[in-house]
């Protein structure tokens, strides 16, 4: 029996409706930008396994340190103990984040670094004896599954049955160059009417809304307006972090930076499952008292494992190198020069791009999962690309390694599919 096959029979997938979407294809390899299935077909991962393995699949620079590390300390309590690979990276992260960052807090995955990052920003408040218990988000914004990253989350699709349980949130538009006074009197309203603890945000870019891009300048009137009330600014980095913007961090486009900054993702370069939540002085001087309970009393099992830690220093030695550097800058002009001739095709309502992030919508209606969708999905993968369509949004996040001969079939094939939809 195939895999594919065998994993009907006990699996149940994310983010999937199993009755409509019985098959998963099964990859028995991967590396560099290539992803080989169990009937030897390959296929170029243009979205770096949800954005995660951007130096490239089985990156040996990575895996041989990790397999070192294996050998001599795998895994260790981290509350009363500690230990290097923790250490370096805290050290390396400190060097690269925007300058007020200070301090470092691990746990799992995208979810639950944005879940210790709203507690980080309540109990913030509460230390200091002020109530604050509404949160700012953006329309449309994704944060992750867990309960108070899916409260901030403003893609209904996936909440539905569980917002009756959620914390209270108010939401506000994304700045779009045109709107951000508007912005700023919505929000000096809800400051007004509500007790805002914090706000939550993507900066930039909206990974989940469909590749979502938003203005600069606009972004850095709320969040200057937020420091004025000391509304805790945080900033959900899980997708946009390490080199994806161009820049090692979204947040390093901006004037203002913020209080708190969520990271997971591409910070373990897709080999293991790590989180890490930064925050300033101020934030963690909060939470220093005699009073015990003043603490964070927030922890994970696998906090800080020493392997994720490896792999991560690994991957930041890499994103600092020339030869990433200039990889980075290679696909930002490619896609400059597909977004040009993508412009004008009469099936492209629209086209954009921040660093290496591309996306361009399709005249034609899609539902989010629906019908057409899976078939251009299809479609790609036939052709040999993993590409994943949100509705009528075709992206491309690829590993800063992809070669010019893979990114011209993924543009090739993209084209291809313009044709034929
Ligand atoms: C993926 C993602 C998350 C959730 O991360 P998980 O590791 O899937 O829990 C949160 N925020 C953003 C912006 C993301 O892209």
């Amino acid at each position: 029996m195939s895999l594919s096959e065998r994993d009907k029979k006990h699996l149940w997938h994310p983010l999937t409706q199993h009755q409509l979407h019985p098959e998963s294809v099964a990859i028995v390899k991967a590396e560099g930008c290539t992803l080989y299935d169990e009937d030897g077909n390959k296929y170029i991962d243009a979205i770096a396994s949800w954005y995660t393995c951007m130096y490239g699949h089985c990156n040996p620079h990575i895996t041989n340190r990790v397999a070192e590390q294996m050998k001599t300390l795998d895994q260790v309590v981290f509350s009363s103990l500690t230990h290097e690979p923790a250490i370096k990276l805290s050290e390396a992260l400190i060097d690269i984040l925007p300058k007020n960052q200070n301090k470092i807090f691990f746990s799992d995955n995208g979810s639950t670094s944005v879940e210790v990052g709203i507690k980080m920003a309540l109990q913030y408040h509460f230390n200091q004896g002020e109530k604050r218990n509404v949160i700012i988000a953006f329309e449309d914004g994704f944060h992750g599954d867990t309960f108070g990253a899916m409260s901030v989350s403003g893609l209904s699709v996936y909440n539905g049955p569980f917002e009756d349980f959620f914390i209270e949130v108010k939401r506000i538009p994304t700045p779009n160059g045109d709107n951000h006074k508007e912005i700023l009197n919505q929000l000096e309203q809800i400051s007004k009417e509500n007790n805002v603890a914090a706000l939550v945000y993507e900066p930039l870019v909206q990974g989940a809304a469909a590749m979502k891009m938003h203005d600069v300048k606009g972004l850095d009137a709320i969040l200057e307006f937020c420091k004025s009330q000391n509304i805790i600014t945080v900033a959900d980095e899980v997708m946009t972090g390490f080199g994806k913007t161009g820049k090692h961090f979204a947040s390093l486009h901006l004037k203002n930076q913020p209080d708190i900054l969520c990271l997971s993702k591409a910070l373990t370069v897709g080999l293991l499952p790590m989180a890490i939540t930064s925050c300033s002085q101020k934030i963690y001087d909060a939470f220093l008292s005699n009073d015990i309970t003043k603490g964070f009393f927030h922890g994970h099992t696998y906090s800080a494992n020493p392997l994720a830690c490896t792999a991560a220093l690994a991957g930041i030695e890499l994103l600092k190198s020339e030869d990433i550097q200039q990889n980075i800058k290679r696909i930002i002009t490619s896609h400059q020069a597909f977004g040009k001739r993508m412009q004008s095709h009469p099936k492209v309502a629209s086209v954009r791009q921040t660093g290496i992030i591309f996306a361009l919508d399709l005249n034609i209606k899609m539902e989010r999962y629906g019908n057409l969708r899976d078939q251009l999905f299809k479609f790609f993968m036939d052709n040999g690309v993993f590409l994943r369509p949100l509705g009528s949004t075709i992206y491309i996040l690829a590993p800063y390694v992809i070669t010019d001969k893979e990114l011209d079939k993924v543009y090739r094939t993209i084209e291809a599919a313009l044709k034929e939809f």
